[in-house]
C-alpha cells in the first residue's frame, strides 16, 4: 500500500541528516547537532498548576519492569517539567503510571487525572523493535528505549490535550481525538531536538501500527473508533512536523525529484496552514512565548 513505509530507515532517510543522526544515535548522543535556537525559558509568577507524576506498583512482573524503566528514566517527571514550560495549567493534575489491564492512556474527567498504562509500552515495544533493522545490538536497544520514552511523551501530551479541552472548556471543531493529537504534535514538533526526536518516535510507532493493521484483518469496528485510523494519524503527524518548519523538513515531501518522500504534495501544501491553525486553536492554553 502507498502509505507503507517499509520501516524506520526508509522513511527516516527522507528527513534531514541532523535528525537521521538523532534517530540512529544512542540516547543522548545527538545533543550537539541542534538545529533550532533553544527556547527561552520565562519564569511564570502566580498560582499555576503542574502535572504531579507518580508510579503505581506494577501488578505483573512485566509491568514492574516497565515501571522501573519509566521511573529510572524519570519519564513522567520530565514530561511534567516540559508541560510546565509551555502550557498554562489551570490546576494541579495528577499524572500516574499504572497497571490498567489494557494498553491505554486516559484523562478521567471525574477524578481529573491522567493515567498512563504500563501495558501501552509493552504493546508497542515489539512493534517498535521490529522497526530497528540496522546498528549494533546496543544501538538498537538504546533507540528502542528512546522510542518508548518518545511514545510515552506523545500519549501523555495527547491526554493533556483532553484535560485542557475539558478544564478550559475549549471549543473543538471536528474530532476531539484529532485535537488532542494536535496538542501533542504541537508541543513536540516545536520543541528542542530531543522533543522533535520524540515526535519522530511517535511517527515511527504509527507507521508500525498502521503496518500491523494492514497485515491483519481490520475489523469493521475499527472504523467506529473515535480515534482516526493509525495510518491517518501517521500522515497527520508527518504533516504537522513538516508544517512546523517546511524548510527544515522539505525532504519528507514527495516530488518528481524526491520520489521517496513520504508526504504527498497535495497534503504538504496544506500543512504549514494546518500547523498555524493548531497554534491558534490551542493558544488559550499555551505560554505566550511558544511561538517559534
Ligand atoms: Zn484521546
Amino acid at each position: 500500500m502507498g502509505w507503507r513505509t517499509g520501516g524506520r530507515l526508509r522513511w527516516a532517510a527522507a528527513v534531514p541528516f541532523a535528525l537521521v543522526g538523532l534517530l540512529g544515535a544512542p540516547v543522548g548522543a545527538g545533543a550537539s547537532a541542534g538545529t533550532r535556537a533553544p527556547v527561552e525559558q520565562v519564569a511564570e509568577p502566580g498560582a499555576e498548576g503542574v502535572l504531579v507524576p507518580s508510579y503505581e506498583a506494577g501488578l505483573t512482573p512485566e509491568d514492574q519492569k516497565t515501571q522501573a524503566f519509566l521511573a529510572q528514566n524519570a519519564v513522567l517527571e520530565d514530561i511534567a517539567a516540559y508541560a510546565s514550560e509551555r502550557i498554562v495549567l489551570p490546576q494541579d493534575i495528577p499524572l500516574q503510571a499504572a497497571s490498567c489491564g489494557e494498553a491505554n492512556a486516559f484523562w478521567d474527567p471525574r477524578a481529573q487525572d491522567i493515567t498512563f498504562c504500563y501495558e501501552y509500552i509493552e504493546e508497542l515495544a515489539p512493534l517498535l523493535s521490529a522497526q530497528q533493522t540496522e546498528g549494533t545490538a546496543e544501538e538498537r536497544s538504546a533507540q528502542l528505549d528512546q522510542d518508548l520514552i518518545g511514545v510515552t511523551n506523545e500519549a501523555v501530551l495527547h491526554e493533556l490535550g483532553h484535560a485542557l479541552v475539558n478544564l478550559y472548556d475549549l471549543p473543538v471543531v471536528g474530532k476531539e481525538e484529532d485535537a488532542a493529537d494536535q496538542l501533542s504534535a504541537l508541543l513536540l514538533a516545536s520543541g528542542d531536538e530531543r522533543h522533535v526526536g520524540y515526535a519522530l518516535s511517535a511517527i515511527t510507532a504509527y507507521a508500525a501500527l498502521a503496518d500491523a493493521a494492514a497485515n491483519g484483518e481490520q475489523p469493521l469496528q475499527a472504523y467506529a473508533d473515535e480515534h482516526s485510523l493509525d495510518a491517518q494519524r501517521f500522515y497527520n503527524w508527518v504533516c504537522w512536523l513538516y508544517g512546523s518548519d517546511p524548510d527544515q523538513y522539505a525532504p519528507v515531501v514527495e516530488t518528481e525529484r524526491n520520489p521517496d518522500g513520504i508526504l504527498p504534495p497535495e497534503r504538504a501544501a496544506q500543512c504549514p496552514g494546518e500547523f498555524r491553525q493548531m497554534e491558534k486553536s490551542w493558544s488559550p492554553a499555551l505560554k505566550p512565548y511558544l511561538k517559534t
